[in-house]
């Protein structure tokens, strides 16, 4: 958690989460007052142009007659904190499919992915696939290039200088007979 705010009037109070998840920022607000109308449950992604997304949310008529009126010394924590955990369960359901990937590598595989099997392509990746992959051919690296291009490669041994500058160095030439083409085994 980055960060909680709680805070309580006679007419209202608040919980206030910002959690990161991964890659992405999340925020999950508590809002309730005297009446339902104002009241609300929601968590919000934060997106790439610096905007609060709404994520999921939960209805007050679900769950404004299991808290108390407000007023001042309420404990905020107690009220809200079942209704933040829940949001953020269902927060983490959603998101966490895709949370150990980096936008800017879902962007260059789905490319990789839409030129070999088409822009609505789909591929099912097995464990063996995986295992094999490892296992024959170079490393596989993704380097980002200044022309803003991306090099996917299993061509080049772990110590080529390719790989292994960091700068647009070539390939020595000496990675064939490494094995490093993957379609050579
Ligand atoms: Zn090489």
């Amino acid at each position: 958690m980055v960060d909680e705010s709680l805070s309580a009037t006679e007419g209202y109070y608040t919980l206030l989460r910002i959690v990161h998840l991964g890659p992405h920022t999340v925020r999950v607000r508590v809002h309730r007052q005297i009446e339902v109308e104002p009241c609300f449950a929601a968590a919000e992604v934060l997106s790439v142009d610096m905007t609060w997304t709404p994520l999921v949310m939960h209805h007050p008529d679900d769950w404004f007659d299991r808290t108390a009126t407000p007023f001042k010394h309420i404990n905020v924590k107690a009220e809200l904190e079942p209704l933040a955990d829940g949001l953020m369960q269902r927060v983490t359901a959603i998101l966490v499919k895709s949370i150990s990937i980096p936008e800017h590598v879902l962007d260059v595989v789905g490319a990789l992915l839409a030129m070999a099997y088409g822009s609505t392509g789909e591929h099912l990746v097995t464990p063996d696939d995986v295992r094999w992959a490892k296992a024959n051919g170079g490393p596989f690296r993704a380097i980002d290039r200044r022309d803003g291009s991306v090099l996917l490669t299993k061509a080049h041994r772990y110590d080529c200088p390719l790989l292994t500058s960091e700068c647009d160095v070539p390939c020595d030439g000496k990675c064939q007979a490494a094995g490093g083409d993957p379609s050579l085994n």
